[in-house]
């Protein structure tokens, strides 16, 4: 027989990404759940923005003609038409750098912050990045987000294309392209759904996962399961007494940029100060893989997780780090945070694309997953005071600076500067 935690990432075995009514829809379902057994709950709406794409193309006009599908950058500038030099900017280096200015560069995979800061830097002007795997049969194009996070380096029209695509267009030589985007950026909401376990006072350990997917991924694995270890949370401590409160956040948008946790701290800062620890979820209960949890914090919480694991004979490598997950919102606002996820080895289950499916889950793996998390939780919950200093030491601290790119902020303000 199925568990209710296997019913509920079934029931949430859908795209549901960040700001649309998908979104909300998987959030309503949770928020169900939770009334049906007798956990009240609300919803915090928070401001993201959507695109509405009326033109989009990519044109190969040199050596040879050819028009790709294409996909906008959401937020990047509007053209009518930019044609230029194509270069392929393999690596952020100086002879790159030289190659790609006045050009419009071909960007490997993702557009992170380094790479967008260096191409603006070097004066490209538009970008082209490409998404999938080549050894696939098929794969789908993704739409792109140029993050307002982004956006703070400079702002160029750019496009993103299938890999298969970009590899004929560098196989082919293409030395000449046109770039057309056309949008226009509107603000809708995107939700966190708060529910609380009262204890007997008010210290608060927050418990987060994010509820949301990416485009053409029904995030079985991220993260159903761990929205769904959230719930196993509620069902299990609310009815047992708890001496420090539990606020449990399903967190919207995280795929987007941890948009709903950085909404949450936000709008809550003097709630910061009573919490003493986040513990967050973020995809666990794959059928292989491995444990990890890492602590965003001094190394007393290493050792006790390490520790605990190995009294209650759960395997669990722990480190100190950032998690690129909604903990690290919580840190940067000095509350300790640790992340738990069971990390899939390679070829066993992958994220972000339509291949994240249930069927790379086990109902087994879920439930130890989430019963350890459960008594850790617990334990934290009854402890006489949480244990864990409520300091984030200066190297998470340096860890967390880069992680959020402001390194590269501040190098760039100091440019300015001089
Ligand atoms: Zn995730």
């Amino acid at each position: 027989m199925k568990s209710n935690e296997y019913e509920l990432l079934e029931k949430l075995y859908f795209e549901r990404i960040g700001g649309t009514d998908q979104e909300l829809e998987a959030c309503h379902i949770i928020q169900d759940e939770l009334s049906k057994i007798g956990l009240e709950s609300h919803i915090e709406a928070f401001d993201v923005v959507t695109n509405h794409v009326s033109k989009v193309s990519l044109e190969v006009l040199q050596p040879y003609q050819k028009t790709y599908e294409a996909t906008a950058y959401m937020g990047c500038t509007n053209t009518e038409g930019l044609a230029g030099d194509l270069c392929y900017f393999e690596s952020d280096n100086a002879v790159s750098r030289k190659q790609v200015s006045g050009k419009i560069a071909l960007v490997n995979g993702y557009l992170g912050m380094k790479t967008f800061k260096a191409i603006t830097e070097a004066k490209a002007i538009g970008f082209i990045t490409y998404n999938g795997n080549i050894d696939r049969e098929e794969n789908d194009l993704d739409p792109r987000e140029l993050r307002e996070t982004l956006q703070e380096f400079g702002n160029l029209p750019g496009v993103n294309i299938r890999v298969d695509d970009a590899m004929e267009m560098v196989a082919k030589g293409a030395s000449e392209v046109r770039i057309v985007v056309k949008q226009t950026i509107e603000k809708v909401h995107s939700h966190n759904l708060v529910c609380d376990i009262k204890g007997e006072n008010d210290d608060i350990l927050v418990c987060t996962a994010h509820y949301d997917s990416v485009p053409h991924s029904k995030g079985a694995y991220d993260n159903a399961t761990g929205s769904v270890c959230l719930y196993g949370l509620a069902k299990e401590l609310k009815d047992k007494k708890l001496g420090h409160s539990i606020r449990l956040i399903w967190c919207g948008s995280e795929e987007r940029g941890l948009l709903g946790s950085k909404a949450y701290v936000e709008a809550h800062q003097e709630e910061m100060e009573h919490i003493g620890l986040c513990v967050n979820v973020d995809m666990i209960g794959s059928i292989m893989g491995r444990r990890i949890a890492v602590c965003t914090s001094d190394m007393s919480l290493v050792h006790y997780i390490d520790y605990f694991g190995k009294i209650k004979g759960f395997p669990i490598e722990v480190s100190q780090g950032v998690y690129s997950s909604d903990s690290t919102p919580f840190a940067d606002k000095g509350v300790p945070a640790v992340s738990f996820a069971r990390i899939t080895t390679s070829g066993t289950g992958e994220i972000h694309s339509r291949y994240d499916v249930i069927e790379h889950l086990s109902e087994q793996m879920l439930v130890q997953d989430t019963s350890f998390i459960c008594d850790f939780v617990e334990k934290m919950a009854n402890a006489y005071v949480i244990p864990v200093p409520k300091e984030i030491p200066d190297n998470m601290k340096e860890e967390i600076e880069k992680y959020y790119g402001r390194d590269l902020k501040k190098k760039k303000e100091e440019e300015k500067k001089a």
